[in-house]
């Protein structure tokens, strides 16, 4: 790994400071960084043991060592994306210190930084807690990645948020947990504009149940191959094209794991239709669908009364 001369002298200023018998306290109110000194800036929605991490390689330290440094207790054993870092109160107001970040900043950045206790006046401590697949943090766009850490590396872990599916700048992509490299999505730049149409829908009172509902209609058509099959067909076979690891992921088809971004466009154009729809008692389902179907570019949307979508306005939208 590369570092920069910045970083070396960073590390000069600041650890010695702390093995020096400074107590962290002390150290963690020294007020303005020296000249040249390297912040770290959070990625949105990145994991807190991937944003130490980084942080830690930035002073030339591993994790544990970083933590030490300024404090915090760290108990038990952990790797990403298995395992998250749970900071108590103390220890996140000591990190944003160390990050030269105020904490609201710092929470808002990092969605498992919130500390749940309250207990101001215990020790700092973080602790690694194993998380379910369904929990897991999946890799940040590399190129972000990189020029994040000055070139240092181009690894780090967020949690998944659907607004956040790509990264419209670099055109990377992680659709499934299960994959450990991003997806490359030039091939398929209609995602760039769907990436952005979402953004818009976020400011939608309803966006959150719409884009809830819209991801389970289009999923259903995906597997069972309704309505918008050759699109979508397309659509992955030049992801495959692009991208020759999504076939030896091993656990599951290019298919699955590319699924939702295959799906992306359609799912934000519908979750976007839904929202606006009016919210009447009764909707009109035919009309509905007309427009619906309008929108995502179909003839018709030709449906028996078992399809989601007809479902969907005909029995959920009281
Ligand atoms: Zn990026």
């Amino acid at each position: 790994m590369t570092r920069t001369d910045v970083t070396t002298r960073d590390t000069a200023a600041a650890v010695p400071a702390q093995r020096s018998g400074v107590t962290p306290g002390t150290w963690l109110h020294i007020p303005s960084a020296a000249p040249g000194v390297l912040r770290v800036r959070p990625l949105t929605g990145e994991a807190t043991a991937s944003y130490v991490q980084q942080l830690a390689a930035s002073y030339q330290l591993t994790l544990p060592q970083l933590l030490h440094g300024v404090g915090i207790a760290l108990q038990g054993h952990g790797t990403l994306p298995a395992a998250e870092l749970h900071l108590n109160h103390n220890a996140a107001r000591h990190l944003a210190v160390l990050a030269r970040t105020p904490l609201p900043r710092l929470t808002r950045a990092l969605p498992r930084l919130a500390p749940h206790d309250e207990a101001h006046h215990i020790a700092a401590t973080a602790r690694w807690k194993r998380l379910e697949a369904w929990q897991q943090p999946v890799r940040a766009c590399t190129l972000c990645t990189r020029h994040r850490s000055h070139d240092a590396t181009d690894t780090a872990w967020v949690q998944p948020a659907p607004h956040r599916l790509m990264c419209p700048r670099h055109h990377q992509a992680v659709p499934d947990p299960r994959l450990t490299s991003t997806v490359r999505t030039w091939a398929v730049p209609e995602l760039v504009a769907a990436h952005h149409a979402h953004q818009r829908l976020l400011r939608h009172p309803r966006a959150a149940t719409a884009w809830t509902a819209a991801r389970a209609i289009t999923s259903r058509w995906y597997d069972h191959q309704q309505h918008l099959t050759n699109g979508w067909h397309t659509r992955l076979t030049r992801l495959c094209a692009a991208n020759p690891h999504l076939a030896t992921t091993g656990s599951a088809s290019p298919a699955l794991l590319t699924r939702d971004l295959v799906i992306y466009p359609e799912t934000v154009t519908l979750a976007r239709a839904l929202a606006a729809l009016p919210n009447r008692p009764h909707p009109d389902t035919g009309k509905a669908l007309n427009l619906i179907a309008h929108r995502l570019g179909l003839p018709h949307l030709a449906s028996n009364a078992n399809d989601p979508l007809r479902a969907f306005l005909t029995h959920t939208r009281h």
